[in-house]
């Protein structure tokens, strides 16, 4: 399909497979936050690792403090594109990278005291802050080990058997990350937890950092217990307070709009798309999870699980002979490469269009070529319609080979 540059699309007509970040989505997120920062006097950061679809940075730059980065080149696209407050941090920084990410950063986060020592004397130099990162060993989720940094044997931040306070001339901030997908009461036990242990510490410290995983812009999310947690931080020990959420700037603000390209039966009706999971939404295998579909009246099941297992929709497939089960998978060659299986009130047929919802965060920075697939286009929906603002082709798969 031709894609014109400054050509207005709408849902039916965008090309496909393409993200769709929505302006008026990103605000409604935007909004939250920048209430939270007006509350409380902390600083919300956007981690980039999340989301980086730096055409909407100067949009965020109106409400949010600055940017986070979990390494030198989102550091510089931070810097580059969205200005503010610029902070780094990495489970360890590279010898040819350190110059130049002390000159960009106004606060850098150590992992351990080994890489404070290594390059405390280059940043003393600087004009910068330094942290470092402090494990609690406070695991407050369930089920996802690779998500949780307090996990047994985890190599992020510093436990405090581990925590030298006799070096500490030139820390001036503690930094935890502990929360992914969490409400306020997560972190405040976390709090309680980090007070227990590092309280004489956090005395000594100008500055603290939340990290991310507090999912503020959903609908359930306590903002009282968030407010109260920052303000009882910054009056009990007088710390400047910083959070950097992901998920929570982006969250529901984007979707990827995909084209039926075969339909084909085997136990299961089964619609190939075309978006890959494993290439363009790695975390539904990652994670795993399921997305949500606009067009589907619901979920059956995790991709890669079998219907059978789930005997309400083999009662509602019985009572209801209009819905239709279909399994979505991707055009790859991995026999894994599925999406979900989904009941639609109608039969699916090549060509039709199907929207998966909650895909601006983690998918447009996972996004990989495997099998030669095309990225997904970029597109950015305001006011005048969708308008495409990155698209991809065979030099870009060629290019990183
Ligand atoms: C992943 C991460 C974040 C952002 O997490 P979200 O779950 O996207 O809010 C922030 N800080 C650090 C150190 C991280 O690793």
């Amino acid at each position: 399909m031709q894609m014109e540059k400054g050509k207005i699309y709408d849902y039916n007509t965008v090309p496909t497979p393409c993200f769709v970040v929505e302006e008026e989505l990103l605000k409604k997120n935007l909004e939250i936050l920048k209430n939270v920062i007006d509350r409380t006097g902390c600083h919300i950061l956007l981690a980039q690792k999340c989301f980086s679809m730096y055409h909407t940075y100067p949009l965020l730059s109106k409400y949010l403090s600055g940017t986070t980065a979990s390494g030198l080149y989102e550091a510089k696209l931070g810097k580059e594109y969205f200005g503010k407050e610029t902070h780094v941090y990495s489970a360890a920084y590279r010898d040819d990278e350190i110059d130049e990410l002390l000159d960009i950063c106004d606060h850098i986060v150590f992992n351990s005291f080994s890489q404070w020592n290594r390059f405390k004397d280059k940043a003393k130099k600087k004009d910068i802050k330094c942290g470092l990162r402090i494990n609690p060993k406070c695991s407050t989720q369930e089920g996802h080990a690779i998500y949780d940094p307090c996990a047994p044997y985890s190599r992020m931040g510093i436990t405090n058997e581990n925590f030298d306070r006799e070096n500490l001339e030139g820390i001036s901030g503690l930094h935890f990350h502990t929360l992914c997908e969490q409400n306020s009461d997560d972190l405040l036990t976390t709090i309680k937890s980090v007070k227990e242990q590092f309280s004489d510490v956090l005395k000594e410290m100008e500055w603290i950092n939340f990290g991310g995983g507090h999912h503020i812009t959903r609908k359930d999310y306590d903002i009282e217990c968030l407010v109260d947690c920052i303000n009882e931080m910054k009056e009990e020990y007088g710390l400047e307070v910083y959070l950097e959420p992901g998920e929570a700037v982006a969250l529901d603000a984007g979707f990827m709009i995909s084209t039926v390209l075969d339909i084909v039966s085997n136990g299961i009706d089964i619609a190939i798309v075309d978006t890959s999971a494993a290439c363009h939404m790695p975390d539904v295998i990652e994670m795993p999870y399921t997305p949500q579909l606009a067009e589907a009246v619901r979920i059956v099941a995790a991709g890669g699980e079998t219907y059978d297992k789930d005997l309400s929709v083999k009662s509602m497939m019985e009572e209801q002979e209009t819905f239709k089960l279909y399994r979505i998978g991707g055009p790859t060659c991995l026999a894994g490469d599925v999406i979900g299986d989904y009941i639609f009130d109608r039969d699916l047929k090549i060509g039709d269009r199907l929207t998966f919802k909650d895909m601006a965060i983690y998918s447009m920075v996972k996004t990989n070529t495997f099998n030669g697939m095309r990225l997904p286009a970029i597109a950015y929906k305001d006011k005048e319609g969708i308008k495409i603002i990155k698209k991809f082709g065979y030099e870009d798969f060629k290019n990183r080979l």
